[in-house]
């Protein structure tokens, strides 16, 4: 359970500027956005991260998040954005409430991303590729 800022802020305790809100979900701006039209969407269930969340919260998240993006990018006019879901703060999570970021992508302001990839192993991915299917 966790009882971070975002708890407060469900629960009106402090302002935020609210654009969607129903059962299991809420929306606001973020208070430091790094492009106009950020948003935050976040599940009324109080856990930190993503592997934590219900079903139903994780459900509910999604049905709302692709018409969230639509009003961030009509009102920001941008025609690409980032959804960022950060778990953890070595994977630079500042509030532990699981929380979903609509970010416009523009020329001038959005994500940057630095994405240290390399080539996938053939044998060590099929390795990994069968432990995790054994999981999941
Ligand atoms: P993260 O690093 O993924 O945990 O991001 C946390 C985000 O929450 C940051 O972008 C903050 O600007 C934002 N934030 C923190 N406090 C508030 C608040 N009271 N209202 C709106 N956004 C907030």
């Amino acid at each position: 359970m966790s009882d971070s800022i975002f708890s407060k802020i469900i629960r009106n305790e402090i302002p935020c500027h609210r654009v969607y809100e129903d059962e299991l979900t809420l929306a606001f701006l973020d208070i430091n956005p790094i492009a106009p039209g950020h948003t935050l969407v976040v599940p009324k269930e109080p856990v930190a991260t993503i592997d934590e969340l219900s079903d139903e919260s994780a459900a509910a998240i999604g049905r709302v998040l692709p018409r969230i993006s639509r009003a961030v990018m009509r009102v920001s006019g941008a025609t690409a954005i980032n959804i960022l879901q950060n778990n953890g703060s070595l994977a630079y999570q500042a509030v532990p409430h699981v929380h979903f970021h609509v970010i416009p992508k523009t020329d001038a302001h959005g994500l940057g991303i630095v994405w240290n990839a390399e080539a996938l192993d053939e044998e060590a991915g099929a390795e990994l590729g069968r432990k995790l299917a054994r999981l999941l």
